[in-house]
């Protein structure tokens, strides 16, 4: 099958890498003519809101997906493609923080509680409601911490208005969390669900930093993650994988956003899970029956960030496996990630301490 992939990324780039092996074929539609996928599969040179380019894709393709948020939702539902998965609607609920809280709202998905804000006064009936610390946020185009200032004490609401105003805002109680976990799943075209182990995630400066799988929580809250994320999927009749991002707070979940696509934070599947979440998406959206999502052994993911370590130090850890995105360096911009494997979680995460040891300067 001939698949279109929407975004150039190295998610686009590590589904080709696993779509090669099915006997898949690929083109990305990509503005960068270095694109990380665009290195591994043919590239048409465009933006992702262009209407003749998205055409131009879908024509020579069996079925169009995407390996990014940001593809205008409008552009998208006008092209006249085969197959075109995740459903158009997820992707655009996603696009805006307002819609993600309040589908969460509705499906009955605990959530920090949160404001529209689109004035000042805005802003400060928000902080008298919902009280302080307050995360202040774009409601869209934000990714990755970017778009989002935390209000600690009055002082901090009108630097906090200044730079981000002029776009329409979110404001949400800041969650002193124990954990971020995500759980990620795959729907097929015949609506049969299955979902991976959830994953502990550390950010920092708002970018993912690990990733820890099986996340060692309770297993009662994987229980409720996995319920939940049906829910969603059921409600968009939806064909793909998914993720949903959550804070623990005092042995709750409390759903941050969701992301209609294969996530950073499931790269460990690659090597630990007996099906990638790269795999299981292709199946997916092509309409193939879903891979098992057992899990291998257990993993951790670390990402690299701004720099790449020497592939020679990484590789010289047992059970360490590298992934370069082909990009160029750039401060804040995620270069290629390693997973470690171990026979136990001892194993997994004294490599996981050596990995991080070598790449201590990224912090
Ligand atoms: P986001 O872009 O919403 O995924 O935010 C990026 C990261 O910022 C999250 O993974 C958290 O680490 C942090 N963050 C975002 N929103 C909140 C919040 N309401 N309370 C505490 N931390 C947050």
């Amino acid at each position: 099958m001939k698949i279109g992939i929407v975004g150039g990324g190295q998610l686009a780039r590590m589904m080709v890498l696993a779509g090669y092996s099915l006997g898949h074929e690929f083109l990305i539609l990509d503005p960068n003519e270095r694109a990380s996928a665009g290195q591994v599969a043919p590239l048409i040179l465009g933006n992702f809101g262009d209407p003749e380019r998205l055409s131009a894709l879908a024509e020579r393709v069996d079925v169009v997906t995407f390996d990014l948020e940001n593809v205008p939702a409008e552009v998208l539902r006008q092209v006249t493609a085969q197959r075109l998965y995740p459903p158009v609607d997820a992707l655009e609920t996603c696009q805006d923080r307002l819609n993600e809280k309040t589908l969460f709202d509705k499906l009955g998905i605990g959530v920090a509680g949160y404001r529209a804000v689109n004035e000042l006064d805005e802003l400060f009936t928000a902080v008298n409601e919902l009280g302080l610390p307050l995360v202040l946020k774009t409601r869209r185009l934000g990714y990755d911490g970017r778009g989002q200032r935390v209000l600690r004490e009055s002082a901090d609401i009108e630097p906090a208005w200044q730079a981000l105003r002029g776009v329409p805002l979110l404001a949400e109680q800041f969650v002193p969390f124990d954990a971020e976990v995500s759980i990620i799943g795959v729907r097929s075209d015949q609506g049969e669900i299955r979902t991976y182990p959830l994953t502990l995630n550390e950010h920092r400066q708002g970018i993912l930093r690990t990733s820890v799988a099986p996340a060692p929580v309770d297993t009662a809250l994987e229980a409720v993650a996995c319920e939940q994320l049906e829910r969603v999927m059921t409600h968009f009749d939806y064909v793909g994988v998914l993720t949903i991002e959550y804070f623990v707070k005092d042995g709750r979940l409390l759903a941050n956003e969701m992301a209609p696509r294969v996530h950073n934070s499931g790269h460990w599947t690659i090597e630990g899970a007996v099906t990638s979440q790269f795999e299981n998406h292709l199946r997916a959206v092509a309409g193939l029956p879903l891979g098992s999502v057992s899990v291998r052994r257990p993993s951790a993911m670390i990402n690299f960030i701004g720099t790449m370590p020497a592939p020679q130090e990484i590789l010289g850890i047992s059970g360490a496996h590298l992934h370069d995105y082909g990009k160029s360096a750039r401060q804040g911009r995620k270069l290629g990630h390693c997973t470690v494997t171990g026979v136990n979680d001892a194993e997994r995460d004294e490599r996981l301490a050596q990995v991080l040891a070598l790449v201590s300067d990224q912090e």
